[in-house]
């Protein structure tokens, strides 16, 4: 099998505006970014917000582990099998940051035969979006230090600072840093530090505002630090906001891009799955719905992080109602899940695999809670026994009541998945779907944490650290009460210990500290430890990327 690069190299793209064509986008609303890629722009689409919205098909999976599970792979390709069956299909996707490129992770374009692309285009710096949202939350922290050093007037105290500044790399140097040093001229030394552009607030902010007007309200609400009265200082009150949005003016036209099948699709924004709730953004999500009968979009992590905030945070605050939900699943991973090594994946282990199935279980039940019905697509992977694939399916069948499906989009592209793609179909048509939130909006704070820490991770329930208790009253009598919580925890296991994997239940969810993110509109729970700037590993995939000499990118993966 090719490289990813290879194959997506070896595609004859189609000009974006025959991609436009087919998601029936008129060309006065495409302002194309070259041949491949064009942003679009909404508001020139005819009676766009009178449409009718599409089926909503969400791509989540199982705990993650370091098998590989293959939702972006999954999405791609379920969309290109709708698309195969004669559906009119956009998917939506996030656009992927530089900082795992160029470490471990790779691209984030999908992989084999189920790839978006240009894909090398898409991977680095593509129509700069990050760039925009990486200056638009350093304008912000450059007027924040100014505010200080020309006076101070919201008499913002320097060690209570909430707002750090951001940069789209993993470079653990700058996680803890400190700034204004050298001199009077240069403002009042504090301490600092860097995030990676997607933890940044103006992403998950970015990626959850109706329009241009929305982002601005959002942008102004947020939070940079507090005065010494330890009253909130926010963005509107340093008189940033109108700047950060004409930074962001162009980037929140969603990308429009194709699969390597022609299939158009979205790619937009791209907040972390963590401290942020880890999917594109709702502009692009929105516009998909409204050209297309079929959306497949995709959210990050595993299901109790990713679909848990897909549905409680991003489908409750935009008011859309998801219509089914694929789980990706592999013989791989859910063979570590049941205790296999890694070293053995390659081992046909229908015992590992049995025990395993546990953390599939979960999951299925967990998208049920939200009223959303399942179906799993497992992801063949080319060491897959037929053994292990039947033992899935009648376990799913039989045990869960919930059809599994082979796919083999990676190596066969949407032909692959023409099975999965008949049945998604037929699940979203079905009209089982009655999609709510997990808990209400009036429901307290802690108890909400509680609610997705005992119905989603099955745990007995929270252990809160020290001063956690009084922040929830503080955040209650601020009127923040009414917000949803983001988790921030370990996306390897449905506890906060990254080393239990399959189901583990009656655990304790360690609450270290509440974080406000008052333009997003979420309050964030860090349980564990919570990596905002990652870091480069030992031999980073840095050191492998060069152009070739007829001009080619190598070593993108
Ligand atoms: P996720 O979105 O869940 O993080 P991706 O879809 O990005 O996962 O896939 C991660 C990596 O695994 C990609 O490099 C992709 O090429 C590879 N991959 C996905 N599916 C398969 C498969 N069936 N066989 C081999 N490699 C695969
Ligand atoms: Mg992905």
């Amino acid at each position: 099998m090719p490289t990813d690069i290879e194959i997506a190299r070896a595609a004859r793209l189609k000009p974006v505006t025959a991609i436009a064509e087919t998601a029936g986008i008129p060309e006065q609303a495409l302002n194309p970014y070259g041949k491949f890629i064009a942003k679009v722009d909404t508001a020139a689409i005819p009676d766009f917000d009178a449409r009718p919205n599409g089926k909503l098909i969400l791509v989540t999976a199982i705990n993650p582990t370091p098998a590989g599970e293959g939702k972006t792979t999954t999405t791609v390709g379920l969309g290109d099998g709708l698309k195969r069956i004669g559906k009119n299909v956009v998917i939506a996707l996030r656009e992927p940051s530089l900082g795992p490129c160029f470490g471990v992770k790779g691209g984030a374009a999908g992989g084999g035969y189920a790839q978006i692309v240009p894909m090398e285009q898409i991977n680095l710096h593509f129509t700069g979006d990050f760039h925009a949202i990486t200056s638009a939350h350093n304008l912000l922290a450059a007027m924040l230090d100014n505010h200080i050093y020309w006076g101070n007037k919201l008499d913002l105290d320097a060690r209570n600072i909430a707002l750090r500044r951001v940069m789209d790399m993993n470079d653990r140097a700058l996680r803890a840093t400190v700034s204004s040093l050298g001199g009077n001229g240069n403002g009042y030394p504090r301490e600092d530090g860097f995030d990676i552009t997607v933890a940044s607030e103006v992403m998950a902010i970015f990626c959850l505002a109706r329009d241009l007007a929305d982002l601005e309200e959002r942008l102004g609400r947020i939070v940079v630090g507090r005065s010494r009265a330890k009253q909130p200082v926010t963005a509107a009150e340093l008189k940033a906001t109108g700047a950060m949005t004409v930074l962001l003016k162009d980037a929140l036209m969603p990308n429009l891009v194709q699969t390597l099948e022609g299939t158009p699709a979205f790619v937009h924004g791209g907040p972390f799955a963590n401290i942020a709730h880890g999917c594109n953004s709702v502009i692009a999500t929105r516009a998909a719905l409204k050209l297309a009968d079929y959306v497949v979009t995709e959210a990050g992590f595993g299901a109790d992080l990713g679909a848990e905030k897909f549905f409680d945070i991003k489908c409750r605050k935009a008011g859309l109602r998801p219509d089914a939900a694929v789980i990706v699943a592999t013989v791989r991973a859910l063979k570590m899940h049941g205790g296999a090594a890694k070293e053995a994946l390659g081992q046909e282990d229908l015992h590992a695999l049995q025990a395993g199935l546990a953390n599939l279980a979960r999951h299925v039940e967990n998208i049920r809670k939200f009223g959303v019905p399942p179906i799993v697509a497992i992801n063949n992977f080319t060491s897959d026994s037929h053994a292990e694939h039947e033992l899935i399916r009648s376990f799913c069948r039989n045990h869960l009541g919930v059809e599994a499906v082979i796919c083999r989009h990676w190596a066969e592209g949407g032909a692959g998945t023409e099975e999965l793609a008949h049945k998604v179909a037929e699940l979203a048509e079905g009209g089982d779907a009655d999609f709510a939130p997990l808990y209400p909006d009036e429901m307290p704070l802690k108890d909400k944490l509680e609610t997705v820490a005992r119905e989603i991770y099955g745990a007995a329930g929270l252990s809160l650290g020290p001063r956690v208790a009084a922040r929830f009253a503080e955040l209650e009598a601020a009127g923040h009460g009414h917000l949803p919580v983001c988790v921030a925890k370990t996306q390897y296991s449905f506890s906060a210990d990254p080393t239990l994997r399959g189901a583990p239940s009656g655990h304790l969810v360690p609450v270290r500290e509440l974080r406000l993110s008052a333009g997003a509109g979420f309050v964030v729970a860090i349980c564990g430890d919570v990596m905002t700037m990652p870091g480069l590993p030992r031999e980073p995939a840095a050191e492998r990327i060069h152009i070739d000499a007829q001009g080619q990118i190598e070593g993108l993966f």
